[in-house]
């Protein structure tokens, strides 16, 4: 599909290299990056990685996020690091302040005592206002409208191997929701009430939303019962620092009344739930397992993991640079293997249906 890139019509968005050559082969996609002006020097190592290993024969959009104003500086030199348009999106207070119904002598007690438990992130109020931004409201900005896919990059992220394809159009063509690089255990003291919470939503209010092909093998510890209710989370969540979705899972009602219903419990401030475990439980209990992708090989790292080939000839076709012997992956505590265990768990099951 040759799209010639959409007219934007946001206006609070600024635009550079709008007049760069359009004529490249791509689909309705952007990157993202939610990002401060402090980070400027590992968003813009990020670019060199993402622009090296991929992006410099596609020329996607990239666009920047930020609560505060972009400084004129990170404007400049990060649009002149990227090889398509850098669009830069100044957040509206509305979606990123702290809703006035959270109580802030409550929260500062939770704050307190997360923090007496070690847990990291404890006091910080932005890094709450920010997986909640995640969870439920990057979509809805209205320069998200122009697009069907993002890419999510953060600062100081690298991909160690080429990516000798179109991601996005991997997405498309397979009819993929959603694509992960690392899945891992979340830190149970940020969420303790994140799976009660979406039983009472998926099994109590909303039974008509969970799939029946869902993936809540991934999540859940193995059983014998077959009831999601009875299961436990196991913490496995996609790792959603590096993300590759379709908008529009997130566009739905379904998915909207999920996160109002997460979000009405106050639990992003006075616990610290996670975007993570947030959009992970969502596609475990509502998409096909088959609509998720486990995008391997990529050489992705984000402090302090990394995803590393095992493969000899893959490391070498792909010019990788990450070492084999550090990847996370294979690890014991990683979800990765999870997921292809319980992805196969789910094919058998259904050879087994289709022989019936
Ligand atoms: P971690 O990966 O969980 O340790 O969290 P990070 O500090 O990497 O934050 C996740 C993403 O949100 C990164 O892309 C950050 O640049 C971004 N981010 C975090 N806090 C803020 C904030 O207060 N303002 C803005 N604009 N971006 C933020
Ligand atoms: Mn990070």
């Amino acid at each position: 599909a040759l799209r010639t890139r959409t007219k934007i019509v946001v206006e609070d968005a600024v635009y550079f290299n709008k007049d760069k050559p359009q004529e490249v082969q791509r689909e309705n996609a952007t990157l993202f990056s939610l990002v401060r002006n402090e980070e400027l020097d590992g968003m813009l190592s990020s670019i060199n990685y993402v622009e090296t290993r991929f992006n410099k024969d596609y020329n996607y959009d990239w666009v920047f996020m930020n609560d505060q104003p972009f400084s004129e500086q990170f404007k400049t030199n990060i649009s002149s690091a990227v090889s398509g348009r850098a669009i830069f999106y100044r957040i509206p207070e509305q979606y990123w302040e702290i809703p006035s119904w959270i109580d802030k002598a409550k929260m500062e007690k939770s704050m307190d005592f997360l923090a007496n438990e070690g847990v990291l992130y404890a006091r910080k109020v932005s890094y709450r206002q920010m997986c909640r931004f995640n969870s439920g409201f990057f979509y809805k900005m209205p320069i998200m409208d122009n697009y069907q896919y993002y890419w999510r990059v953060e600062p100081y992220i690298r991909f160690e191997c080429d990516i000798p394809f179109d991601p996005f159009q991997m997405m498309r063509t397979n009819d993929y929701v959603y694509g992960f690089a690392m899945a891992l255990l979340e830190d149970k003291k940020t969420i303790r009430k994140l799976w009660s919470t979406s039983l009472e939503f998926f099994e109590t209010e909303h039974p008509e939303y969970v799939s029946k092909s869902n993936s809540l093998k991934f999540v859940t510890h193995d059983s014998d019962d077959n009831t999601f209710g009875s299961r436990f989370y196991n913490l496995c969540h996609y790792w959603t620092n590096f993300e590759i979705a379709n908008l529009d899972f997130y566009r739905t009602a379904k998915y909207e009344s999920y996160f109002r219903y997460l979000d009405k419990t106050g639990d992003f401030f006075y616990e610290r739930w996670g975007d993570a475990p947030v959009h992970t439980l969502a596609l475990s209990f509502m998409e096909p397992f088959d609509r998720i992708h486990y995008f391997a090989n990529t050489g992705y790292f984000h402090n302090p993991n990394v995803d590393c080939p095992q493969d000899p000839d893959i490391y070498d076709k792909l010019h990788c640079t990450c070492r084999p012997a550090q990847s996370f992956s294979p690890l014991p505590w990683s979800c990765s293997h999870r997921f292809l265990l319980a992805d196969e768990a789910e094919k058998a099951e259904v050879a087994k249906d289709n022989q019936r």
